[in-house]
């Protein structure tokens, strides 16, 4: 076990390595906790968070997030005590007819936005900068003539939006096969690639490559994952493949920590998937080796705090 600490120790001083995070290693030198640097809020949700607490802060009531701000029922629910709105619906926006509508860092489609003006609501726009590009690259390229390809999932609110602002119907793609299918039909128009801000990059190449390799015209091809995204999910495949055990905090309706407990679960069998520290049975944990702890970009920080904590108090002071 100390060998594999050592390891561990060496990998975090070598610039080049993705494992940046704090580590914790027992006085006997058989348990360690590593808390991965990428865990909790990313910038885009930081912003979002910030500025609908700016407007509570301004009491300029009243205040409603179209969705959920993030997917973080700790989150949302200590707004909600603060007064603030949730609108689950188009319909649900139609019956408000004053205040100020936050839309969340995964965006929505345009229709919704011109709906806020029509009514005469304030639009405060916390959609991350990094989907507002792909918003206006699917914008413009759709209008150039280009078949709109999104990697990613049909259902979640960030390819919703995104559809939302192209001028004709995208096509949305997970699979190989989904991949192959698009390749071999003939739209008539060349295809423009892009991915969900969260999508796995090396799936993402994969998708990409069986398109090239198919098609006998050019794609355009904008890998629009974003660098959050990709460093969180190689800190924690890289963390995983050396823990005994992995600690996942996050949402249970956020796609990016269902993704992170994917990768986690590929390198580690003993990976352990936790809202918060209530869900976490610390006697499954082993109480030696190493315990990796990786969160989603909307976990609040407090809550990565708490079971780093109890996790450094069980292993290394070996209480299981
Ligand atoms: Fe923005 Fe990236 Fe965070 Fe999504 S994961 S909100 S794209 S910074």
């Amino acid at each position: 076990m100390q060998d594999k600490i050592r390891e561990l120790q060496r990998r975090i001083a070598d610039e080049k390595d993705p494992l940046k995070g704090r580590l914790w290693v027992s006085d006997d030198g058989e348990g360690a906790v590593y808390l991965a640097k990428s865990a909790g809020f990313c910038f885009g949700v930081h912003r979002a968070v910030d500025m609908v607490y700016g407007k509570v802060r301004e009491k300029d009531f009243p205040i409603y997030t179209y969705g959920p701000i993030i997917h973080n029922d700790t989150v949302v629910g200590d707004l909600r005590k603060s007064g603030v709105g949730v609108i689950d619906s188009e319909e649900d926006l139609s019956g408000i007819s004053n205040g100020t509508v936050v839309i969340r860092s995964h965006g929505v489609p345009k229709r919704i936005c011109d709906q806020i003006e029509e009514r005469g609501l304030t639009l405060l726009d916390a959609t991350c900068p990094f989907v507002k590009r792909i918003h206006e690259i699917v914008k413009k390229k759709s209008a150039e003539g280009y078949q709109i390809v999104i990697c990613g999932n049909a259902h979640h609110p960030e390819v919703e939006g995104i559809m939302g602002w192209c001028s004709s119907p995208a096509i949305v793609i997970t699979t190989e096969e989904e991949a192959e299918a698009i390749a071999k039909k003939d739209y008539g128009k060349p295809l423009c690639i892009v991915s969900q801000t969260t999508f796995n990059y090396k799936k993402f190449d994969k998708l990409v490559e069986i398109v090239k390799c198919l098609r006998y015209d050019e794609p355009a091809i904008l890998n629009t994952i974003c660098n959050a995204t990709e460093e969180r999910q190689t800190e924690a495949r890289a963390i995983a493949s050396l823990a005994d055990a992995m600690i996942v905090i996050g949402g249970r309706n956020s796609s990016n920590t269902q993704k992170l407990v994917d990768i986690s679960r590929k390198e580690c069998e003993n990976t352990f998937f936790v809202q918060t520290f209530d869900d976490l049975n610390l006697r499954l944990v082993p109480s030696r080796g190493i315990v990796g702890i990786s969160a989603g970009a909307s976990t609040p920080n407090n809550i990565i705090e708490e079971v780093s904590k109890q996790c450094r108090k069980t292993i290394l002071l070996n209480r299981c």
